[in-house]
């Protein structure tokens, strides 16, 4: 299934794809959660009963629809650093014998098409396109045998970095250089595990202004989906709705001599087969 949320009068709603159509969820019974979030939380067997209300639910006009990001309020952004091999050794770093974890915090989150704000305080704002996996059923210590079972989909993300926060200020500020509003866009659609048959096994590409920045596969992943989510669980909760960005492949702006970094006026495309295209535009900061 393919789920987005968008934003009508009375509030955030979520949409589901039916055929070629789009179809209001609550539309063909109020009594469905209100929140992608909620229904993820509800399970398998709410997933099915939309799958089988959806045919009598009102049909949306798509292009008309206001998007938000598909899960508007996670609990939390976790993110992945140096997860593509080749991406580690042009940043000059060593390939992690662990995942190397951080976060961003959910104000940074855009919907496709909500422009990246530059900051006044930087001058190195790079892009890194990420497959980002959406978490399901809540978990800890979650075994790696179990952890797809805690995967409720997939959706495109776009990891923007202010290079000079991540690793200029002292001790590297990767938390602060990472969460600057609008640095984590992220969408359009949530797409069902059960849809996409391997997912590491997908295309993922950027271009800035057309022009094709990274170029990968998912397989290139160092650690792949279940390992993050056994080893993130040792540590926390994971809750239905966190978000999980895992890492970028190469051809980041920082690393390209000369450098590449955003300006305004720019347009980021996230593109992954199976799941979707994520477009962003940067503007100068208001
Ligand atoms: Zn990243």
């Amino acid at each position: 299934m393919r789920f987005l949320t968008y934003q009508a009068e009375d509030g955030p709603r979520v949409a589901v794809k039916c055929g070629d159509d789009w179809c209001d969820v609550r539309s063909a019974d109020e009594n469905l959660p209100r929140s992608l979030k909620a229904i993820l939380a509800a399970g398998q067997e709410c997933l099915d009963r939309i799958a089988e209300l959806a045919l009598n639910a009102q049909r949306l006009d798509r292009d008309g629809l206001r998007l938000l990001p598909p899960i508007p309020g996670p609990q939390k952004i976790i993110c992945v650093g140096l997860n593509y091999a080749d991406h580690a050794a042009e940043t000059g770093a060593k390939i992690p014998s662990e995942p190397l974890i951080f976060n961003k915090f959910p104000t940074a989150l855009r919907a496709d098409g909500d422009p990246v704000e530059l900051p006044s305080v930087s001058d190195q704002v790079d892009y890194e396109a990420e497959l980002v996996v959406v978490v399901g059923r809540e978990g800890r210590n979650i075994s790696r045998a179990e952890a797809m079972n805690h995967v409720a989909g997939y959706t495109c993300g776009h990891d923007v970095s202010a290079r000079d926060w991540q690793k200029g200020k002292p001790g590297g500020q990767w938390l602060l250089g990472k969460s600057f509003d609008s640095f984590a866009p992220c969408g359009p659609e949530l797409v069902t595990a059960d849809e996409v048959a391997d997912p590491h096994q997908l295309d993922i590409r950027l271009r800035l202004n057309g022009e094709t920045m990274q170029d990968s596969n998912t397989r290139q992943l160092i650690f792949p989906i279940d390992k993050l989510v056994s080893y993130i669980s040792q540590v926390c909760t994971l809750r239905a709705g966190d978000l999980i960005y895992t890492g970028t492949p190469p051809g980041v702006g920082m690393a390209r001599r000369p450098p590449v970094f955003l300006q305004p006026g720019d347009v980021v495309e996230v593109e992954i087969d199976q799941i979707g295209l994520l477009s962003n535009k940067v503007v100068a900061a208001s």
